[in-house]
């Protein structure tokens, strides 16, 4: 079959891949109909260190890419929940399928430690590809929902699931006010997901024009890092917002969150953090904050998801800016790399 292929830092090809086999009885194969590319893939791109690995010396060849929707084509003797013929969306990852996390879908807290992403290593194959194994199906792949369109199913695979973890994670609440720092997809769909909650006003908070531009389409006020601090607290009579949620991951834009917090306030870190980052936590100490840094289960996101898009009370609407198909891979890679003016997400048609 066809794939994107990992073989070194900015060298990801359209290349050929071997075709997944159903290993394990909870397993199944999808036909891998739209996928998207992620800013953690990007690390990836760029040969830096994610996780355990430094991917400028990686020298492995893998399929890449962990946001993906399809059609199940075989599905393993234990799986319950899915058929031949079904249209699912995964999860960007699974763990180990048994301990008490992994079975209510809190995946990135496997007991196990077995947290394995799609498209990060040879360990699991990705899903930007024509055919891909979905692991221990019934908890990780959900049927498309009545009422979410593909966008938004590719939406709930990742950005959205981590966007929404921000939101609950900074306790948003009917009444408060929010700051969201970084308006990529993740800051982007943490502030859909402030205003779903009760947001009364949200700030978002990003160096691009264009990415301001399209926070404000979605009612959000939006300030540039350098008039942030000042702007914040002349609005909050020198207090603060109640919450904030980190979508960079610099050491720059972690202070700044610490710095607009209020006191007793939420921070909710999501960017993925720079390597060696000091911050001193004397600040969010001295304002009894209360910091999360994490990552998302994504499934277990999903009850409480779903029936906000279906709703309308998230839409995700303007994330896709951009559509290619497989086959032009590497030139979608290379878009969504340099033009953050334009680029906001991009769409892969398989
Ligand atoms: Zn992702
Ligand atoms: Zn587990």
């Amino acid at each position: 079959m066809k794939a994107m292929v990992f073989h070194g830092a900015r060298d990801f090809r359209y290349d050929d891949y071997a075709e997944p086999k159903l290993t394990g009885e909870r397993d199944m194969i999808i036909r891998v109909e739209k996928c998207s590319i992620c800013g953690s893939d990007l690390h990836m791109y760029n040969g830096k260190k994610l996780g355990p690995l430094d991917y400028s010396l990686v020298k492995m060849n893998f399929c890449v890419g962990h946001e993906g929707i399809g059609e199940v084509v075989e599905v393993g003797a234990a799986v319950k929940k899915h058929k031949v013929g079904d249209r699912v969306l995964l999860a960007g990852g699974v763990g180990c399928g048994k301990c008490r996390r992994c079975l209510k879908g809190e995946f990135s807290l496997c007991e196990s430690k077995t947290v394995l992403p799609y498209g990060f290593s040879p360990m699991l194959q990705g899903l930007q590809a024509e055919y891909a194994l979905v692991k221990e199906a019934d908890l990780s792949a959900l049927t498309i929902p009545e009422g979410v369109n593909d966008e938004q199913a590719l939406l709930l695979t990742d950005s959205l699931a981590t966007g929404f973890l921000g939101a609950v994670k900074a306790d948003v609440q009917p009444g408060k006010s929010v700051a969201v720092i970084g308006q990529g997809p993740i800051g982007k769909t943490a502030m859909e997901s402030a205003f779903a909650l009760g947001a009364e006003r949200v700030y978002a908070i990003d160096p691009s024009a264009f990415r301001r531009g399209k926070a404000a389409e979605l009612g959000a006020i939006p300030l540039a890092p350098e008039e942030a601090v000042d702007r914040i607290m002349q609005d909050t009579h020198g207090l603060g917002v109640d919450c904030v949620i980190e979508a960079v991951g610099k050491e720059e834009t972690v202070k700044q969150a610490i710095r607009i917090a209020a006191a007793g306030g939420n921070v909710a870190i999501l960017g993925v953090v720079e390597r060696g980052m000091q911050t001193s936590l004397m600040q969010a100490q001295l304002k009894s904050l209360t910091i999360f840094a994490g990552v998302a289960g994504v499934a277990d996101s999903w009850p409480k998801l779903v029936p906000l898009v279906q709703e309308g009370k998230i839409r995700g609407e303007g994330m896709f800016t951009h559509e290619f198909a497989l086959a032009d891979g590497a030139q979608a890679y290379e878009l969504f790399n340099t033009g953050q003016d334009t680029v906001l997400k991009v769409l892969i048609k398989v």
